[in-house]
Order: structure tokens, then sequence, then C-alpha cells
């Protein structure tokens, strides 16, 4: 229904990768733990990959969800735990985009990701896809790379774009276009280069991330805010919410892999109705109706919780409710301020 088109970068949604810790333990509890030694300690433990949508007002909708753990380990007798071939986020993230794409066959999406992605294998895979890439850029990971940008980037002087704000912040954007990479299995890339440095008096924060999308002086800010900064304001906000705001992500519900599974996907669903009602226009809407402000229409987002929950338990859901009639009246906005 459109609601989510404002936070689009270049006319494409962004589709956020974001990994968590779900679960360790000191010992091993199934056969499809992930291994790694801490000194003496042996860790076993999940992690999860997320595909999130990125919306307007800071919501994000999760589009897809992958475990990331081992399909049938084997400790091997005479191998260690590093030795056994384990899986990772990027082996997760070649398993989870080409069934997003095939579910979204329309959609050219934008991956945002870390520095983890700056790398052959993620260029390779969003590449035949179609879809574009904004990666963080740092010097360890691609050092070649990070060289040929520092040193076209001096080149480039007059590639540059200020930003004076209100509030005393100065940003500087810079951006250098078509640098060659070959990585290590000899595949080539023409990737973009673009950074934001900002500056507060005598602070001063520095960005830079590696693109396909076409960077120029028209296109530089846009990349760097909704494909960049943006997705590292928000990162991590959906984990730790899910974390700490009492929807315990990280709680072992059951000693069962396979149930807090299923947990981890209903609270995925939970929590996409719980931004729904606090950033969406429809309690906003009571609320003026009512003469009320926001906030007093249930006292906290907690109370909206259980309120919710009490609805389920106490009232039927009528079958029409689901229905597109009855649905389609139904219509959530977001500030897209
Ligand atoms: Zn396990």
């Amino acid at each position: 229904m459109k609601v989510l088109d404002a936070a689009r970068l270049l006319g494409c949604p962004v589709l956020l990768l974001d990994a968590t810790g779900l679960i360790s333990f000191p010992h091993r509890h199934c056969p499809h733990c992930l291994v790694r030694r801490c000194g003496k300690k042996t860790v076993y433990y999940h992690h999860v990959l997320e595909a999130k949508l990125l919306g307007p007002a800071g919501i994000v909708i999760s589009l897809d969800t992958e475990f990331i753990e081992n399909a049938d380990v084997v400790e091997a007798e005479g191998r260690s735990a590093e030795d056994v071939k384990q899986d990772c986020e990027l082996k997760a993230a070649s398993r989870m985009l080409p069934r997003i794409k095939e579910a979204y066959p329309q959609l050219r999406f934008v991956v945002a990701a870390d520095n983890l992605y700056c790398c052959g294998r993620a260029f390779a895979l969003v590449k035949e896809l179609g879809w574009g890439l904004v990666v963080t850029f740092k010097e360890g990971r691609t050092p070649a790379l990070w060289q040929e940008y520092q040193a076209l980037l001096k080149e480039r002087p007059k590639e540059v774009l200020r930003r004076q704000w209100g509030d005393g912040r100065e940003e500087e954007f810079r951006w250098v276009r078509q640098m060659d990479y070959e990585d290590s299995e000899g595949r080539e890339f023409t990737l973009n280069g673009l950074e934001c440095r900002e500056r507060r008096g005598k602070e001063e924060q520095y960005f830079a991330w590696v693109s396909t999308l076409p960077v120029g002086i028209k296109t530089v800010e846009e990349i760097a805010r909704k494909g960049g900064r943006y997705r590292w304001k928000i990162e991590n906000e959906g984990f730790n919410r899910q974390k700490n705001s009492g929807l315990n992500l990280e709680h072992v519900y059951s000693s069962d892999p396979e149930k807090w599974k299923a947990y981890y996907l209903l609270l995925q669903i939970a929590f996409m109705l719980t931004q729904l009602l606090e950033r969406g226009s429809l309690l906003k809407r009571l609320a003026e109706e009512t003469g009320k402000k926001v906030w007093e229409l249930f006292g906290s987002l907690k109370n909206l919780a259980r309120r919710l929950l009490e609805s389920v338990r106490y009232e039927e859901w009528e079958e029409g409710w689901f229905g597109e009639a009855e649905g389609g009246r139904v219509r959530i906005s977001f500030d897209t301020s």
C-alpha cells in the first residue's frame, strides 16, 4: 500500500541484514550448535540472521529469518571444534537472499550491511540477484580497495558536497566512482566509494561505505543517509529492544531448539504489531477522536501489549477480520517527516 515508500533509497526498498546471538551454552545441547573455543572453555551457541525492510519513522519489518547453525556437525575425532567447517553469517545470507528474491521478484532491493559484507562473496551474491549494495567500508577487510579509494580521493578534490545545519553541525560528503576490485577468487567488480565526515565543534565522526549505486553530487547524500547512517543508527535497535524490553529474545523458554526457533519467529511478528501501533497513525487518530494524548490511552506501551494479550484471551477473533473487505478498511500511515 506504498506506506513504506518514503524510506526507499533512489527508488529501491532498503533491506537491512543484521545478525545477533540468540542463545549460548557451556555444553552441546543439540547437533546443530556452532562451536567456539574461548581460552580453555568451549562455547556452544546459536545465531540468527534477519533481513529487515526499512520503513519510515524508524520502523523495521522482518522479511525473512535464517538460523545460523551447523547442518550436521560432527566433532570428528582428532579435529578441534574450529577445524569443523561451521556455518557462518555469510553462508546464511547466501541461503536467505535468493529466497527473498523468489518471494519478491519485482522488488530491486538495496542491501545495507556492515563491514563483514565488504567482500567478494557478498558482492557476487548481490550482483547475481540484480540488487544494489551499501556496506560499511574499512581498511582491514579490503586493504587494496581502501588504498585505491584513498589515492583516487586525493585526485578528486572537487567531488565534494558540504551541508551546514542550524544546530552547528557540518557534514562533508566525498566519493569516488568506478573502482576496480578483484577478490581472492578472481571475480571482478566495479564499485563506488563514499564517505561522510560530520563535524560539530571539535568533535568529528567519520563514516565510509562501498556501494554499487551511482554515486554523485545528486545522490551521495541520500545513499549515505538512507543506506549508511540510518542503518547504522537503527541496526541494533530492533534486537536491543527484543532483548531488553520484556520481549525476552534471549530467554531460554525451552531447551528444544525447534521450540525456541518458533518463539523467535513469533516474537518477530509481535514486534511488527508493536511497531505498527507505536509508530503508526491508528492510535494517534484514536487519541484525537477521544480528545486524549496517545500515552493517555493506555498508560504505557507495556500496558498496550497487555491489553492486546487480553483481547487474544477473551475475545473471539471473527473470521471476517482477516478478510480483505474488513482488513482493507484499516489503513495505517507513518510519519515521514
Ligand atoms: Zn545447539
